[in-house]
């Protein structure tokens, strides 16, 4: 992380400067009203902090965080977001690691008594540079509440606030939401918003508001989840295990962040067509016992309970994330627009990654740096998404849920392998676009799959000998990036630099706000094709040595060597004649380019950023 850059700063530099006073009142008129204080609600709300710019009010109608329950499964890819947005060591120093996945099934010499069936590594090698890790739901909402407090606007969510209903209008701020004041009963106040984001869940008002509904179908498969402490004998229970028993029912086990507590999800009853799990009645108890029968010969005392609940399985789409305008105002993300299961582990992912590609495209354009058009691609970029996560959903519960006879256990065992990139998060990929190419140079950088996020590997920064994962200079600034990939003295990079540095249709000529820094807007940065020891700093283009900052302090981040025990170019498969990877604000690859391409380059940026006199 880079700070001090406009002068030295005792203290915390995560803390940073206020630029509202501390503890004002409530904002009637705000640029993003946000509903809701899950996942979504506040990967938005870290997001918009990140701008001193931008006012952002996030209202809950519960009366303060979260403090247990629901989901608890961080993708790889999320945690290459959560490194963004400066908390991943947190998470990973606090969570369970899923490290490899147990398979068990009915024994074959006593049907009646599970046995073990095999044994496989969670995440396949360097798929990643994180891990996948389990961490209770209200631990990450702490983290992005933290972040959100630490922030220039101090942004804090305002408990107690349930949205009641919205009308689009004319003017600055045309959405003008009511919401019931819950900590002053029959009270109501209006909070007028250039944009609201419905982040408030399944039942989302926000979507009803819209008209929109959600569609689908259920499983009519009732299954319990309970968080516990359990004296047992069963000797994976720090694994995760996926348990097929011979007449039982089927059970997943996650173990839980601390190393005693654990998550048991039981397949409960079968539920008649439209039969809601509610009319069952189902008791803490009666899943303490199925899990129980489903774990013989093993013994399972639960001693204690910090958590559970009951649900049917159901996956339910509807038809859009916005208010189908032009210029839309309203949009929703996470389980507003997507139900599932909770099994595959994807809740709690898919609706921070929804947030993370609306957060950027709604500060570009309050900032009057990207034309409005930029806010409808959010729609039609996650809706491909949502659409294959219900697919995935599908297959994978009916999976789970079915009876040993009907599913094999071997068979479960390589689904579960062959999704293990899926459930990690790292194939979503956006499609030709306004702001996403055509692949036409893939060939130049096979392992930075256009459309795909930016798969990180290792280097070693030039300045400083530090060694370092790539992705780990790209907080979620809402910057964009260039990444040149060249040989230190090639004269097509040394063209490039110059021509972007000087150039009238250089894009960062054109569009960096006069007075800014260089890198304000797009942040161009290299990989040298050699060791660090054989180059010389003093010897790179001004644009990768830029002076920042009101004291004009030289930036000496920009310039990446390879590391010899990983060549970055051999594991991405990239040109060592050069290329240029354009990096969208939410780290996935917009186009590869040869290093000479500049028409394409400007003409990508022309389709949608603005000029600052615009
Ligand atoms: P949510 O997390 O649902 O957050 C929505 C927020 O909006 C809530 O805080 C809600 O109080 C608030 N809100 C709703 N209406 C209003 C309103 N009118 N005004 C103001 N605020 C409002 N996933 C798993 O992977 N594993 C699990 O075991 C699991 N269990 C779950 C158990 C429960 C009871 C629930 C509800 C969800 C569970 N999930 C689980 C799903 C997972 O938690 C979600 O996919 C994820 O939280 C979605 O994030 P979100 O931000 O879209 O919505």
């Amino acid at each position: 992380m880079q700070f001090h850059r406009d002068g030295f700063r005792p203290g915390d530099p995560d803390l940073h400067v206020a630029t509202v006073a501390v503890g004002r009142a409530p904002l009637d008129e705000v640029d993003v009203l946000i509903v809701g204080c899950g996942p979504a609600g506040l990967t938005l709300a870290a997001q918009l902090a990140a701008f001193p710019d931008i006012s952002t009010r996030i209202v809950e109608q519960k009366s303060g965080p979260l403090q247990m329950g629901q989901a608890d499964g961080v993708a790889c890819r999320t945690m290459e977001m959560f490194e963004a947005f400066g908390f991943r060591e947190r998470v990973e120093r606090e969570a369970y690691w899923v490290n490899e996945t147990a398979f068990w099934k009915p024994d074959p010499a006593a049907p009646g008594r599970i046995a073990r069936s095999g044994r496989v590594q969670d995440v396949e090698d360097g798929l990643s540079p994180y891990r996948h890790v389990i961490l209770n739901q209200a631990r990450v909402h702490d983290f992005y509440l933290d972040l959100m407090r630490r922030s220039p606007r101090r942004l804090v969510p305002d408990y107690d606030r349930r949205f009641a209903g919205l009308e689009v209008g004319e003017g600055a701020y045309p959405v003008k939401a009511q919401l019931e004041r819950l900590d002053a009963p029959g009270d109501f106040e209006t909070v007028k918003a250039r944009y609201v984001v419905g982040c408030d869940g399944a039942r989302s008002g926000v979507r009803q508001a819209l008209g929109l509904t959600l569609k689908g179908d259920s499983a009519n498969q009732a299954w319990g989840v309970m968080d516990v402490l359990a004296v047992t004998d069963f000797p994976d229970i720090r694994l995760k295990c996926l348990i097929q028993s011979g007449g039982e029912g089927n059970i997943l086990i996650i173990p839980r962040e601390g190393g005693y507590l654990v998550r048991v999800y039981v397949e409960m009853d079968k539920l008649a067509v439209d039969e809601r799990v509610s009319a069952r009645a189902i008791t803490l108890d009666d899943l303490i016992r199925a899990a129980q029968r489903i774990l013989q010969p093993y013994r399972f005392a639960v001693t204690e309970t910090a958590w559970w609940s009951v649900y049917e399985i159901g996956q339910r789409l509807c038809e859009r994330f916005d208010d189908g305008a032009g210029h839309p105002r309203v949009f929703i993300a996470g389980d507003a627009y997507h139900t599932h299961s909770p099994k595959a582990g994807q809740g709690m992912n898919v609706s921070m990654q929804d947030a993370f590609n609306l957060g950027w495209k709604l500060a570009a354009v309050l900032r009057g740096q990207s034309t409005a058009s930029l806010l409808a691609s959010y729609s039609s970029e996650r809706q491909g998404i949502a659409q294959d996560l219900i697919d995935f959903d599908r297959e994978w519960a009916a999976m789970i849920s079915a009876p040993v006879h009907s599913v094999d256990p071997a068979q479960l065992q390589r689904y579960f392998v062959q999704a293990g990139r899926y459930t990690a998060g790292t194939v979503t990929r956006y499609r030709p676009s306004s702001i996403t190419g055509e692949a036409t140079h893939q060939a130049l950088a096979a392992g930075f799959v256009v459309g795909e996020r930016l798969h990180s590997a290792p280097v070693i920064r030039l300045a400083d000998a530090k060694p370092m994962q790539l992705g780990e200079a790209f907080p979620a600034d809402g910057r964009w990036r260039l990444i040149a990939f060249a040989p230190f003295e090639l004269p097509a990079l040394l063209a490039l630099c110059e021509w972007l540095a000087h150039a009238d249709a250089s894009p960062l000529r054109r569009f960096t706000p006069a007075g800014a820094d260089i890198d304000a807007l797009i942040d161009v940065r290299a990989v040298f094709a050699q060791g660090h020891r054989e180059l010389r700093v003093e010897a790179a283009p001004g644009l990768l040595l830029p002076a920042k900052g009101r004291l004009g302090l030289r930036d000496y981040e920009k310039m990446f060597c390879i590391d010899p025990r990983a060549d970055i170019f051999d594991l991405r498969g990239i040109d060592r004649e050069g290329c240029l990877i354009v990096v969208r604000p939410d780290q996935h690859v917009a186009d590869v380019l040869p290093l000479d391409a500049r028409e394409e380059l400007a003409g990508f940026f022309e389709r949608f950023l603005t000029s600052p006199s615009c």
